[in-house]
């Protein structure tokens, strides 16, 4: 008796069907997008509950699923990809990065290693040759893709830790002995925390350097904190510098920074998460002097690079330390090609891996190198636009310098107003300008004052957009 297969779920002929139809709802979405307000505006557990609290016992069939998409499930999204997004720092997608990721998905290869995809893998090595060549990076540089920033300065402290520890702590563990301290801005991201908690330092040992004015790191003081804690015993073996802290932007000076830790022997890890997408741009490559004598970097091509959330890319100068560090080979992934190839695996934390460099040659091809710098230059030159009008305006004043796309200001109707009431001021007005659906932006505190950004990076915004949003947040003030 042969055995019965259970087709119910969807065949070929649905998929294909289906498949054209989501496409077209995928464009109507994109083209149309300014419809939806752009902060989903539900209640928390308004989605959970008219949701059924069971699955289905039988199979349902996708129009259904596809309506209830359509009526539960949308209300609930906050809209990225609107040209009206300005809020924490975007995550932009594109249309080639969005047909890269159909495919990939429909590939549902698993590229851990190079014998279970070896186009996964010199797609990927090629990709970041090819960053590396956009970007001026350093030529000896080893890269690869990564999820997050996070998990890719989690790697830079694991591989720190390591190589300081003569690699023993992977073996035994940590003993009294290992007395390691990290180094980072009071303004650097809140990963760094994490990866410290994470590699088992323990966050009090993370020593956060207090900023100058612009909110940059003072060498200075990150100098004297190395030589105290020297003197007290610890053994320093981290610096992270932010290149475009995720409050303001703020560039901290890599050349001072490269000099203390030669000196001291400390690996230089810079987070450009965000900023180091304007690196194709040679007019912004001050910011990265001395780079090439920084031990790993990391910058996400999934924030300002057009590419789908995630994709990270993530540059070592010592690949022997990274891969002591994270390589490990039981018998079941022994490969006859070990050795002669990159096995990514070995490269990070998870063992599974996407095929991410998929999307990222999809959005170089079309793009091409100047077809971004265009686009780069573009959201510049929107956000000077912005700048202009904030300064011009007499009741709104800018809180922190802008360095690329994103600006920093207040709402301050009068000069007699202290900063807690123009904190509350400007929280409303924020809150405001977000219930509105129109428009959606965030904020920051910059010693002590309420701050609203508007990062103009998005993948679709136009010089309308920003002026519409410049007179919704004038018609709310006034
Ligand atoms: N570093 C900086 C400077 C950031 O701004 C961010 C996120 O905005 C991160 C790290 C974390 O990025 P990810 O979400 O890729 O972990």
């Amino acid at each position: 008796m042969p055995i019965q297969y259970n087709q119910k779920s969807m065949n070929v002929k649905e998929f294909r069907q289906y498949a054209h139809e989501i496409v077209d709802w995928m464009a109507d979405f994109l083209e149309n997008i300014t419809d939806y307000p752009v902060k989903s505006q539900v209640l928390p557990r308004e989605i959970y509950n008219r949701l059924p609290d069971l699955p289905p016992t039988k199979g349902e069939e996708l129009p259904k699923i596809m309506d209830d998409f359509e009526n539960i499930i949308m209300p609930g999204m906050t809209h990225w990809q609107s040209p009206n997004f300005h809020a924490y720092f975007p995550g932009n997608s594109s249309y080639p990065s969005v047909l890269a990721e159909m495919l990939t998905a429909t590939l549902g290869a698993q590229c851990m290693m190079w014998d279970t995809s070896p186009a996964a893998a010199e797609l990927e090595e090629k990709m970041m040759d090819w960053l590396k060549d956009m970007m001026a990076l350093p030529n000896d540089w080893y890269g690869h893709i990564q999820d997050t920033a996070s998990t890719a300065t989690l790697c830079a402290i694991l591989s720190a830790r390591e190589r300081y520890s003569d690699f023993n702590i992977n073996k035994s563990g940590f003993t009294a002995e290992h007395r390691f301290r990290v180094y980072c801005s009071s303004e650097t991201h809140s990963s760094i925390e994490k990866g410290v908690k994470i590699a088992g330092i323990g966050k009090e040992n993370l020593v956060k350097i207090p900023v100058d004015n612009d909110q940059q790191i003072r060498p200075d003081l990150l100098k004297k904190a190395i030589v105290e804690d020297i003197n007290e015993g610890y053994r320093p073996i981290c610096v992270v510098a932010a290149t475009g802290t995720t409050g303001t932007t703020a560039i901290d000076p890599l050349l001072p920074l490269v000099e203390i830790c030669q000196m001291h022997n400390i690996w230089l890890h810079v987070d450009a998460a965000y900023a180091g997408t304007a690196l194709l741009l040679p007019e912004y490559r001050w910011m990265v002097e001395g780079l090439a004598y920084a031990d790993s970097f990391v910058f996400n091509p999934h924030k300002w690079m057009f590419t789908n959330f995630d994709c990270t890319a993530y540059f070592v100068k010592d690949k022997a330390t990274l891969l002591n560090t994270f390589s490990i080979l039981p018998e079941y992934l022994r490969t006859s090609t070990e050795g002669t190839i990159n096995n990514y695996k070995d490269w990070g934390i998870p063992l599974g891996r996407r095929f991410r460099a998929l999307k990222l040659w999809f959005v170089i091809r079309t793009y091409g190198k100047e077809g971004l710098q265009q686009r780069l230059r573009e959201h510049i030159e929107l956000a000077q636009w912005m700048e202009h009008q904030l300064l011009q305006h007499p009741k709104f004043e800018i809180i922190a310098k802008r360095t690329l796309n994103v600006v920093f200001f207040r709402y301050r109707p009068s000069h007699h107003l202290n900063d807690d009431l123009l904190n509350d001021l400007n929280q409303q007005l924020l809150k405001e300008i977000n219930d509105s659906g129109r428009a959606y932006l965030t904020h920051t505190k910059v010693d002590g004052i309420f701050t609203i950004r508007m990062v103009i990076g998005q993948t679709y915004v136009q010089q309308h957009h920003v002026e519409a949003t410049w007179e919704l947040i004038q018609q709310l003030v006034a």
